[in-house]
């Protein structure tokens, strides 16, 4: 098993199937009254968040509580980091309390590399800048898989906002790595010339989401990062949804089977209509549930399996 998970790149085939089973196993966990494995008891897991996060940050303390880890919640606002303490600084007094895994969110992109020369412990990416965020791609891998039994050959869009989305980079790793077909749609402004190539000489380009639809198996919305945009990227609001939001009648170009994701936090009536984000074919809810399943599954296979 790997030690740490920084970048989608970390994982192979194998690994990557791996812990989507293991997500399986952890997931019929929560449907029983008692939702603890003993497992991960007296081990230490650290939620260091530089970044403002609600479901990850939830998911990832479920996750370990249902593990029996000891959690220690960390938190950029209101510790030192606020007094201007450096990431080394930290990283060397959550070596000092002895943390077996430290998962970070950070606004660099990077962090988690840093992180991991740091300290002894496992690092988990939970999101570093525009770069990466693995376990959203697991989660997202899993709930494809679970809705639509498989992943090779899956034919997927990842629509809007890729120039700023770490979820799409993971993604694009790791749904290539167990075989699924991705085509990236969007304004050329939000999708970098060189990025498909670049992440995998398979991945298309599209910028006409209409004509890819009937094609699809899985479309995933992303947020548009309006944060981390210094230039305007699109004309207006309203120009950005009439051509990339998923409305209802955009929905309906997509094959009877197909699904529709979205990582949250959404701009709903911006890149996906309520009533479609509402819709039985929206699987956003199951995927947050299945976020606490799939980091399950890393924090036992990346902390118990080297035990
Ligand atoms: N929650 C995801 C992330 O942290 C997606 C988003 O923020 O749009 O990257």
């Amino acid at each position: 098993m790997i030690k740490h998970l920084r970048s989608a790149a970390d994982l192979d085939a194998a690994t990557a199937t791996l812990i989507l089973d293991t997500a399986g196993e952890m997931a019929a966990l929560a449907g029983r009254e008692v939702k603890k494995l003993p497992t991960l008891r007296g081990r230490t897991v650290v939620n260091l968040f530089y970044e403002d996060s609600t479901r990850t940050r939830i998911s990832f303390e479920a996750a370990a509580k249902r593990l029996s880890a000891d959690v220690i919640n960390f938190s950029a606002k209101g510790s030192s980091v606020s007094k201007g303490e450096s990431l080394k600084d930290t990283a060397l007094t959550l070596q000092a309390m002895g943390a077996d895994a430290v998962v970070i969110r950070h606004p660099a992109s990077g962090a988690p590399h840093r992180l991991a020369a740091w300290v002894d412990g496992s690092v988990v990416n939970a999101g570093d800048g525009t770069h990466e965020h693995p376990t959203q791609a697991l989660l997202d891998a899993y709930t494809m898989r679970s809705r639509l039994g498989r992943l090779d050959g899956l034919r997927v869009a990842i629509v809007g906002d890729v120039l700023h989305s770490r979820v799409a980079r993971s993604n694009v790793l790791l749904l290539t790595t167990l075989g699924a077909e991705i085509t990236l749609v969007g304004p050329p402004t939000l999708i970098p010339v060189d990025i498909a190539a670049a992440l995998s000489p398979k991945t298309k380009v599209s910028y006409d989401l209409d004509s890819v639809l009937p094609d699809m198996d899985v479309v995933m919305m992303l947020r548009v990062q309006t944060e981390r945009m210094q230039d305007s990227y699109f004309p207006s609001a309203r120009e950005y949804s009439r051509r990339y939001g998923l409305d209802l009648a955009r929905m309906r170009k997509l094959p009877e089977h197909a699904i529709v994701m979205h990582p949250g936090p959404m701009n709903r009536g911006m890149e996906i209509t309520p009533e479609v984000a509402d819709s039985s074919r929206s699987t956003i809810v199951e995927q947050v549930a299945n976020g606490v399943s799939a980091r399950m599954a890393v924090l036992y296979l990346l902390l118990g399996g080297k035990a």
